[in-house]
């Protein structure tokens, strides 16, 4: 599958200088976007996958499905202050500006394999704090799967030591 022929890319979104991979019209297509689906579920089976995590929001759009897919359990990892109950945190550069995420502190059980989800890797500081968040926990990093890689930007540089699955590269 050509994914490339159904991701929009914008200029300057959202601020000037960023060329911004939007999904969305990927998604509005039934069809391929089950297909992304299922091509990151196959990943997730081969890597023996006990649970996934995303960070919000995108990371849910591709995670979410597989879970229900595979039949596993999805945990959401989001900004601070958006989980109610008790939560561990880190904070977190991004490719534009900073932040903290959150996941609940029995979200992950020890052991675990953990597949993580999103949409788009960058420079991987979205990831590699969500990664932080499950090992306080005791989760193993099972595998990373991404619909979208700006192979530019050198994320894997970041994450390495782990296994990355991505649909499709800039
Ligand atoms: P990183 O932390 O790897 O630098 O940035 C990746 C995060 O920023 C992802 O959660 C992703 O949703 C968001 N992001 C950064 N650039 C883009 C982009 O061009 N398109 C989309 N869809 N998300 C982006």
């Amino acid at each position: 599958m050509d994914y490339k022929q159904y991701i929009s890319v914008v200029e300057d979104f959202p601020m000037e200088g960023i060329r911004f991979k939007d999904i969305t019209t990927l998604m509005q297509n039934g069809e391929v976007y089950a297909k992304a689906v299922d091509d990151i579920a196959e990943y997730a089976k081969q890597q023996n996958v006990d649970v996934i995590v995303g960070p919000e929001a995108r990371g849910f759009i591709v995670g979410c499905p597989v879970a229900y897919k595979l039949g596993l359990g999805f945990v959401p990892v989001r900004k601070e202050g958006k989980l109610p109950r008790e939560t561990v945190k880190v904070g977190y550069g991004l490719e534009y500006g900073k932040d903290v995420l959150t996941m609940h502190k029995d979200a992950i059980k020890p052991g675990q394999r953990v597949l993580i989800t999103d949409d788009l890797l960058a420079t991987g500081g979205t990831i590699d704090a969500t990664i932080q968040l499950i090992e306080e926990l005791g989760g193993v990093i099972a595998g990373i799967a991404f619909m979208i890689e700006l192979t530019y930007l050198d994320g894997r540089a970041k994450l390495k030591g782990h296994d990355i699955f991505t649909l499709t590269q800039y």
